[in-house]
């Protein structure tokens, strides 16, 4: 391929508005250009990484027994209502109507369709599991696009259902499509690690999604050497510092003015650890108390799963005198009335509580769980922190890092089978809901993390599974003829081995064919010379951060060197 012939309209410095490195480059590399807010068009070079990783996905899916299908993007409104989705989904669900004022969505994803083509389709055990996958735009009506195509409006996902007759199969069908996950990560060259999550929008069970690590990740995701890994919505530890004492005499203190658990810790000169925490939550609406030791806070993701809630958030100043009898920063468990309370684990735990007397002005001190307090439920509904112990191995502090959700992968359960009434019938002729699970995969997004993971100060680095082009040859002047020669020659001999590769061929100074082939990040760069040429040799390079690494090659040992890093 020729640069001179290709749309790659690299540029100098990023539009002002792009707000993340992945974006800024890929911009600067003319791999995308932006329409709208969160909505991109792709570029021959940015359709180029997406069709290679595209290809990665998709031998990944085949060896996992998938089957390729299209599903439409347009969905009719009545399948989302019948699995309740049309409501849950709110405003990240692009609505519409056609001319007969009949209502659509827009696909943000497509269990429902799914689940109605196998509904109609699967009648018998014989005819199970089942794998089918797509490559579909998925549309989604961000509440912030932001980052590129890291979150846009418009994306291109890989999105994968499984169908089973019983949860045995599901979880080993599961297994199977967490390693297929587990290679393509591998395979497009990613520092990772999987983690346990919440299932959010989709639902079901169990799910698992696959973090890239990186700084600029929008997610916090908590891991341990011994394997555990979760996201913050779901993370569990085991408490630190907890300290048991001899149960003291309860006592009212003065607090005049102090409220919050630091100011209140400072003035008793008692650690946070023995504090209680009060707050006042509209759960769908309704009060609710939910306590937490002093040195944590409460995970509302954990908290509205436990209680099955539609919404959980914080109550305003009134219900909170309505419930407590006194202002914001006061509240606490003893003498609570006519309120659920739903303490943490870490809550009961601590001997000799300081906690708000539900009185203005006013802590409790030597505040103990059951002689002074009790509470309707105690689970864990905290987000963990530094210093807590994994909860695996039990030993080892968990360790913190940001990360990027490139994958995610559920175990669904019946909640789209039973809905969209997707049956099939056993051995002895009983009828039963199909099992599914179902498992997506961001292909735009995988571009912007596998940037953002790999570049330098002058551009993109690509790993070489997914590069554009696995080799860029820059003759310094193409209208010589010896060049042209030269280049021509290692062009052919690497394309005849199913190699891809861009000779930069425009009539322009050495130094910014060099610059826009960093800023594209080709692996490889040979660079052909009249000079060179005369001792016969061609400059061979890594696109890396070392400099330095340059080789002075024959053009056929850099053919060879090639041939030998790309397996041919
Ligand atoms: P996020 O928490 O980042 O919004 P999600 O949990 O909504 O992601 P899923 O519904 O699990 O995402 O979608 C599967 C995959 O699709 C994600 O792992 C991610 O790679 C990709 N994806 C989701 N939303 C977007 C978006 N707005 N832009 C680009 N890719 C996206
Ligand atoms: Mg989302």
């Amino acid at each position: 391929m020729l640069f001179s012939k290709m749309l790659i309209p690299t540029l100098r410095e990023a539009p002002q508005d792009a707000d993340i490195i992945s974006a800024k480059l890929m911009i600067r590399a003319g791999m995308i250009r932006k329409v709208a807010s969160g909505l991109y068009e792709f570029l021959p070079l940015g359709l180029k990484v997406l069709k290679k990783v595209e290809n990665i996905i998709r031998e990944e899916m085949n060896n996992a027994g998938g089957q390729e299908i299209i599903l439409p993007l347009l969905f009719p409104k009545d399948l989302w209502l019948q699995t309740g989705r049309w409501n849950v989904y709110g405003k990240e669900l692009f609505r519409l109507k056609d001319r007969k004022e009949s209502e659509f969505c827009l696909a943000p994803t497509a269990e429902e369709a799914v689940t109605d083509l196998i509904s109609k389709e699967i009648k018998s055990y014989k005819q199970l599991p089942l794998m089918v996958y797509q490559f579909g735009t998925k549309f989604r009506d961000e509440i912030r696009p932001r980052f590129g195509v890291m979150r846009s409006r418009e994306f291109l996902m890989k999105d994968a259902y499984s169908f089973h007759t019983d949860e045995a199969d599901l979880d080993g069908y599961y297994k199977k499509m967490y390693d297929a996950y587990f290679n393509i990560c591998n395979r497009c060259g990613f520092k990772f690690r999987s983690v346990e999550a919440a299932s959010g929008a989709i639902g079901g069970d169990f799910s698992c999604e696959f973090m890239v690590l990186a700084e600029s990740g929008e997610e916090e995701i908590t891991w341990c050497n011994c394997g555990y890994g979760a996201n913050s919505e779901k993370a569990e530890s085991i408490i630190a510092n907890c300290i048991q004492e001899k149960l003291a005499d309860m006592q009212e203190i003065l607090t005049p003015n102090v409220s919050s658990v630091n100011d209140v810790s400072k003035f008793l000169g008692l650690s946070c650890e023995k504090f209680i925490k009060t707050m006042i939550y509209l759960a769908d609406n309704i009060p609710i108390a939910v306590l937490i030791r002093g040195d944590y806070d409460v995970n509302e993701i954990k908290l509205q799963s436990l209680l099955g809630l539609n919404e959980i958030v914080l109550a305003d100043e009134e219900t909170i005198i309505s419930v407590t009898k006194s202002p914001k920063g006061f509240a606490g468990p003893v003498g609570l009335k006519n309120i659920k309370i739903v303490a943490d684990l870490s809550v009961p735990e601590i001997s000799n509580a300081v906690t708000g007397a539900n009185k203005k002005d006013s802590h409790l001190k030597n505040v103990n769980y059951k002689r002074d307090y009790n509470v309707d439920l105690v689970a864990d509904i905290r987000k963990v922190k530094k210093g807590d112990i994994c909860p695996k191995c039990q030993k080892e502090e968990l360790q913190f890092s940001r990360g990027i959700e490139i994958g995610h992968i559920f175990k669904l359960g019946t909640k789209y089978s039973k809905s969209l009434n997707a049956k099939y019938l056993d051995a002895d002729g009983k009828e039963n809901s199909i099992i599914m699970g179902c498992y997506g995969i961001g292909v735009t997004r995988i571009l912007a993390a596998t940037i953002e993971q790999s570049h330098d100060d002058n551009g993109i680095i690509w790993p070489d599974n997914v590069a554009p082009f696995e080799v860029v040859i820059v003759p310094i002047n193409y209208a010589h003829q010896q060049t042209k020669e030269v280049t021509d020659k290692i062009y052919e001999a690497l394309s005849s081995k199913g190699l891809d590769i861009l000779i930069d061929d425009r009539d322009e100074r050495a130094g910014l064919k060099f610059k826009d082939a960093d800023l594209i990040g080709i692996p490889y760069r040979i660079v052909v010379g009249e000079k060179g040429l005369l001792n016969n040799t061609v400059e061979f390079k890594h696109r890396s951060y070392d400099k330095n690494a340059v080789k002075f090659l024959s053009p056929q040992e850099a053919v060879k060197e090639v041939l030998k890093i790309y397996k041919r």
